[in-house]
């Protein structure tokens, strides 16, 4: 991940995230600090993005999944210690 770049008016080394240039010794504009993001997003960043996602949603399915289960279980236990006398039946 690049996460060094160069002042766009004094060609100092400064970082992505930084908002002060040390050459300058001043705020960047706001502007600025957007082009920056926009470097940072670059094509393994999108794919890391995506990769985040995929993995989030697989791990809600087999949340999901489990819980069901989980209930389920729980539901079959409960059912199987149930009397019908109980019930009034
Ligand atoms: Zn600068």
């Amino acid at each position: 991940m690049v996460t060094q770049t160069t002042c766009p008016v004094c060609k100092t080394e400064v970082s992505l995230t930084d908002f002060f240039c040390l050459g300058l010794r001043k705020k960047f504009k706001r502007k600025t600090a957007v082009n920056f993001r926009d470097q940072a997003g670059d094509e393994k960043s999108k794919k890391i993005g995506i990769a985040a996602i995929v993995l989030t949603v697989i791990s809600i399915i087999i949340t999901v999944w489990l819980s069901v289960g989980i209930i389920n279980s729980i539901g079959n236990i409960v059912n199987s210690r149930l009397i019908p006398s109980d019930l009034g039946f």
